[in-house]
């Protein structure tokens, strides 16, 4: 089976190989402007003519090197990518307009600026680059050998493409994709419901699992957050565009970074150990973008990063053959009480704990919630006892969220017990 890995280490171009390096973004941003251009003209002088719009042929990459002479001190496979870009972001915006897309909304695909492309890419043609672990030099097209500072001493694989990307702080970055052959991981067998947990999103706590465990992430958050408010507010005082803008706004940009990194940091980590003491992880299939618009909690939500740990969650899962179960999202988890299945309708946002006025248990949202998912996922994967919940959805109606590959082992259980 054929998996990918990214490897990406800060390299050091000394002011020889810097000058190319932006050549090359250059000359790709311009190509893609130029392309995004020909589109938008051949498609406002053909919009009525739908079988000339369709049959149009548009030039080639080599059609405007032949134009632009210049486009030529660029690395030519990087602007080879650049239509592959355009043709993505195309298909983004189609997808998109269908209501097909799974991410975010996409709009019409927008001309470079020079703050908005920071980064080109290159695939691996002849030889054309390669990583030295010994000498700790990486080779990239038309650039030559690279000093590059990182720990690590091997990579498993070989290399398909690259990524050169400059940072807002101005760091070089090269991102090299790897290739490789990894062995069919199978799921791992759920014998024991200890090693089945469950977590509701938190704003405040990140997450909160099924026995009111957090992650600990608030403390290293704090810490940055007043750094930010003080960078922030230095850079409000000074006169923009003037020399200590520029450095009081690089000092915001250098704080903005050390948050991604210990952000992405404490995410791997964090998804190791989930990974490790757990064959299955039970969670929400959240809409975020709906959850922020909702809530009016602007960037707050995206801010925690949520989505970013789900994802990387289920990349681990399937090197680990862990379990991810997620949990339809119109499940009303945090109003089900979890000890005995009545839902409370009037439950509000502003509610962090609530007495279940049926069985009189006292709840704490979020843990209770992380309960209500695991017992959800414990149904689907078919143990345990049906649990008391899944038989009041079923009598007051609520449909029981299920997963197709699971749906039959569960219903099993359910016929069973
Ligand atoms: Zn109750």
């Amino acid at each position: 089976m054929k998996r990918y890995k990214a490897l990406k280490i800060r390299i050091y171009p000394d002011a020889k190989q810097t000058e190319q390096l932006n050549k090359t973004l250059g000359c790709s941003r311009a190509i893609y402007n130029m392309m995004l251009h020909e589109r938008i003209t051949v498609f406002e002088e053909n919009k009525d003519d739908r079988q000339k719009l369709y049959g149009y042929t548009y030039k080639e990459v080599s059609a405007y090197k032949k134009e632009y002479e210049w486009l030529k001190e660029a690395d030519s496979q990087a602007l080879a990518w650049e239509k592959v870009n355009l043709l993505h972001a195309y298909s983004n915006f189609f997808t998109s307009l269908k209501g097909e897309r799974k991410g975010e909304d996409v709009g019409f695909p927008k001309y470079k600026k020079k703050k908005t492309k920071n980064s080109y890419t290159s695939s691996l043609v002849n030889g054309n680059m390669a990583i030295d672990f010994n000498l700790k030099r990486v080779k990239l097209p038309k650039l030559g050998w690279i000093q590059y500072r990182d720990q690590r001493t091997s990579a498993e694989g070989r290399i398909k493409s690259v990524t050169v990307s400059i940072s807002t702080t101005g760091k070089f970055f090269a991102s090299f994709l790897f290739e490789y052959e990894a062995p069919v991981v199978i799921k791992k067998a759920i014998t024991d419901t200890q090693r089945v947990m469950g977590i509701d999103m938190s704003l405040s706590d990140f997450y909160v699992d099924h026995e009111g465990n957090t992650p600990g992430f608030t403390r290293n958050t704090k810490k940055y957050e007043d750094q930010l408010a003080k960078t922030q507010r230095r850079l409000s005082k000074k006169r923009k565009g003037s020399q200590n803008w520029y450095k009081a706004k690089h000092r915001v940009a250098l704080v903005h970074e050390e948050i991604a990194n210990s952000r992405a940091d404490f995410n791997r980590k964090l998804v190791t150990e989930l990974c490790s003491k757990y064959d299955a992880v039970c969670i929400e299939t959240l809409s975020l973008k709906g959850m922020s618009r909702a809530l009016n909690l602007g960037k707050s939500v995206h801010d925690l990063g949520y989505a970013a740990f789900v994802s990387r969650l289920k990349q681990k899962a399937t090197e680990t053959g862990t379990n991810v179960i997620q949990v339809d999202k119109w499940f009303p988890s945090s109003k089900i009480c979890n000890n005995c299945g009545y839902k409370n309708s009037a439950l509000t946002l502003k509610d962090r704990t609530w007495k279940c006025p049926n069985c009189g248990a006292e709840l704490s949202r979020d843990e209770n919630a992380g309960k209500n998912l695991r017992n959800v996922g414990l149904d689907m994967l078919g143990l345990g006892k049906p649990s008391k919940l899944v038989e009041k959805m079923l009598v007051v109606g609520i449909p029981v969220p299920m997963q197709s590959s699971v749906k039959q082992e569960a219903h099993r259980s359910l016929a069973v017990g």
